[in-house]
């Protein structure tokens, strides 16, 4: 990709626009230039509000069949730019290849259940009430009704499909929408817009907007955009939410995501399919994942047999260019963000723990790192770290595996190997997160499923149709005289 001549316009209202200053968008792989990007003044940032509140009622009335043609179009249009879409992503963010096209797949997916569920999705259908006498002579019935305009805040980390996770479900609901792509990603959310510019939705609908982070204060407090679906760090979260408190604010934050493997699970294909699974997920997208594994709770009875594996599979991972089709590790979205594991590896070093491979830094790549007693205050056990860093600790039961993957200030996702069916249902009570995958890793998410987390994980759940229900309110009518 070649530096742009002009800056690349944003989408203010559905249409292209260009405002008065740029953002350059750098390649964390080599640091070229891949693309410059418009940013709009707070005059058209107040445009697009403004497009967005005037839209609202005539969006919210449109017929279904209109909302979720326009979905699937969106969707056609998306999935003949897959491969664009894959590499725009990829160079944005250093995602390898491999995983971007994953990405672009999943985003294709969000958009056809988008269209399913504009299709299904409505009110309660008309119920008597004269079970109550002051209910007699009387019938009511719901409609689904959006709150108005939805402020989308997205993440680099997956800089297509978490836009795709706040656009599509609120196209499908009736509300407009304006999004806002992190600033180090923008480029495949400008190519969304440029896409669902091509549809048939109203003018107004949707805003794709890369609104600088000291601007955002201003947006998140204007009262036309009574919904705010955001997903992120859990300081900028929180702070959201607590800076407007009678706003509706889906949060979807960190984690660290433990793979707690029972000691039932000990034949050689078992430990070896763990830990394939673990080495793969602790370290796609560079650990990048709000669900990569970051923690490996195993059962005394195949701790060393499992860590040994894994240790192997994580040194056969290819590491290097995210643009060729081999790689499986890239680096991590800036350098600053590698400095910064590699400063929580050291310091979890200096307290006493082992590293068993790994443990270097390049320029923005770290390697895939396996770390052994780590300290249980260090950062690298209790924060997210956010990059290709795995602990590995060694329980004497079942009780205690799942206590140490409860003891954490998050609880998004957690994995279970187990075969032992009740113990399947043991982890499901257990386990204080929004999801419990059992037989793989914690980083599985089905786009349609509801989606995110308890403690500091967040708060409100994701899916598509999930999405949706937060999104709109039940209206009563009550038809009286019947
Ligand atoms: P971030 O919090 O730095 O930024 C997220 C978005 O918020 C960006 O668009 C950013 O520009 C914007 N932002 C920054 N300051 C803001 C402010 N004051 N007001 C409003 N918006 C503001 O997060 P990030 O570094 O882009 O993403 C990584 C984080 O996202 C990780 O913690 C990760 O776990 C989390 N994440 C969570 C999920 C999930 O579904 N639970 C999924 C992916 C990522």
């Amino acid at each position: 990709m070649t530096k742009a001549t002009s800056p690349q316009a944003f989408w203010l209202a559905g249409r292209a626009a260009r405002g008065e200053h740029t953002l350059e968008v750098t390649s964390p792989w080599d640091g070229r230039t891949v693309g410059v990007v418009s940013v709009p003044t707070a005059e058209q940032t107040e445009e697009a509000v403004a497009a967005a509140a005037r839209v609202a009622p005539e969006f919210a009335a449109s017929p279904a069949h209109v909302r979720a043609g326009a979905l699937d179009h969106a969707r056609e249009r998306l999935a003949a730019r897959a491969e664009e879409l894959a590499e725009l992503i990829s160079a944005e963010n250093g995602k390898p290849m491999k995983w971007a096209t994953v990405e672009v797949a999943r985003c294709l997916s969000v958009f056809r259940w988008a269209a399913d569920e504009a299709r299904r999705f409505n009110g309660g259908t008309a119920q008597r009430l004269d079970a109550d006498a002051g209910g007699t002579g009387r019938l009511a019935l719901t409609r689904r009704v959006p709150y108005g305009p939805v402020l989308g805040i997205a993440p680099f980390n997956f800089p297509l499909n978490l836009c795709a996770h706040k656009v599509a479900p609120a196209l499908a609901a009736g509300a407009p929408i304006l999004l806002k792509p992190a600033p180090a990603t923008p480029l495949s959310a400008l190519l969304l817009g440029e896409v669902l510019a091509e549809t048939e939705l109203p003018a107004g609908a949707f805003s794709v907007l890369p609104v600088p982070n000291d601007a955002m204060p201003a947006l998140v407090q204007d009262e036309r955009l009574p919904i705010i679906s955001f997903t992120g760090s859990v300081p900028v979260g929180w702070s959201i939410r607590d800076s407007v408190p009678r706003k509706r604010v889906t949060l979807e934050l960190g984690g660290n995501g433990a793979a707690v493997v029972l000691g039932d699970y000990g034949s050689d294909a078992d430990l070896d399919w763990a830990a394939g699974r673990i080495a793969t997920f602790a370290n796609y997208q560079a650990g990048q994942s709000c669900i990569a594994v970051q923690r490996v709770i195993a059962d005394a009875a195949v701790h060393d047999r499992l860590v040994e594996r894994l240790v192997a599979a994580v040194e056969a991972l290819v590491t290097g260019d995210p643009s060729d089709p081999a790689t499986d590790v890239g680096p991590l979205v800036s350098e600053d963000a590698a400095r910064r594991v590699e400063s929580w590896v050291e310091e979890a070093v200096a307290g006493g723990a082992r590293v068993l491979t790994g443990g270097t830094r390049d320029g923005a790549s770290y390697a895939p790192t396996v770390l052994a007693n780590v300290p249980a205050d260090a950062r690298i056990a209790c924060d997210e770290v956010f990059g290709p860093v795995v602990s590995v600790t060694s329980v004497p039961d079942e009780a205690a595996a799942f206590a140490a993957a409860n003891d954490s200030t998050f609880g998004l996702q957690a994995g279970v190997f187990t075969h032992d069916l009740q113990a399947a249902f043991r982890a499901h009570r257990a386990l204080e997160v929004g999801g419990v995958v059992v037989g793989d890793v914690p980083s599985y998410r089905a786009d349609q499923m509801p989606y995110g987390g308890v403690k500091q994980s967040g708060v409100g759940r994701e899916g598509v149709r999930f999405a949706m229900e937060d999104y709109t309110y039940e209206r009563v009518m009550v038809l009286t005289g019947l």
